[in-house]
């Protein structure tokens, strides 16, 4: 094997390589890495969005954005809500008026009503216990406002919650989930890392809230 490398190393240049980016793709990067981080910093505040209207309704202060969509415009509470009706577990946050603060869709109004279809109302809704749900999600966890439904041809708790996609952590009276998503996710990731059930639900604690500043999540979650 040695032998080959060696003649390969001998054998005489007559095409001159050209040299790519491939070659050594940090160094071309470290002339550019002020402009990375500037627009990283950017981030931070509002970017382009500096209008006090919402974008949508064009009525109402703009004063959120969410981390989750594919949008860095912001909107008002209201709209927030609307835009996150099929999206209940996306992170949002809200201008102070000098930077931004996490803050939850709960927080806005938005209800998740289960065992209707989004466009559908229940007429016998039935909030969770202590109206305060919590979804986990590969994002983090969740304080949610979620309304079982109680009409007559209602199924029972779990099954409403199983037909959202969410696999709920007790069979009786359940008051926390976790989405489909982050079980195929945790399994997925099993194939590949030994990380255990145990660090891979503190690593969300921590998406959540890196440095403990929310203390009645720290509580929830023990
Ligand atoms: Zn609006
Ligand atoms: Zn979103
Ligand atoms: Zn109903």
């Amino acid at each position: 094997m040695d032998g080959h490398v060696d003649a390969i190393d001998d054998a005489p240049v007559t095409l001159k390589q050209k040299c790519t980016t491939a070659d050594n793709p940090l160094l071309m990067w470290l002339s550019d890495h002020d402009e990375y981080l500037a627009e990283m910093l950017r981030m931070d505040g509002r970017g382009d969005y500096t209008s006090h209207t919402c974008c949508k309704c064009a009525s109402a202060p703009a004063l959120f954005q969410c981390d989750d969509c594919c949008d860095m415009q912001l909107y008002c509470g209201d709209c927030t809500v609307c835009n996150h009706l099929r999206s209940p577990t996306h992170c949002i946050k809200e201008w102070t008026g000098s930077f931004f603060m996490a803050t939850s869709l709960k927080k806005l109004g938005l209800r998740i009503q289960l065992g209707h279809a989004i466009s559908e109302s229940c007429i016998l809704p039935r909030k969770s216990s202590n109206d305060n749900f919590l979804l986990i999600d590969t994002n983090g966890i969740h304080k949610m406002a979620v309304d079982f439904c109680a009409c007559e041809t209602s199924q029972t708790h779990t099954k409403q919650l199983l037909r959202m996609g969410w696999f709920p952590s007790t069979t009786v009276d359940p008051r926390t989930a976790a989405t489909f998503w982050l079980l195929h996710h945790y399994h997925i990731l099993s194939f590949e890392s030994k990380a255990s059930a145990y660090e891979f639900y503190h690593s969300l604690v921590r998406i959540s809230d890196n440095v403990g500043l929310i203390k009645k999540v720290g509580v929830l979650l023990g």
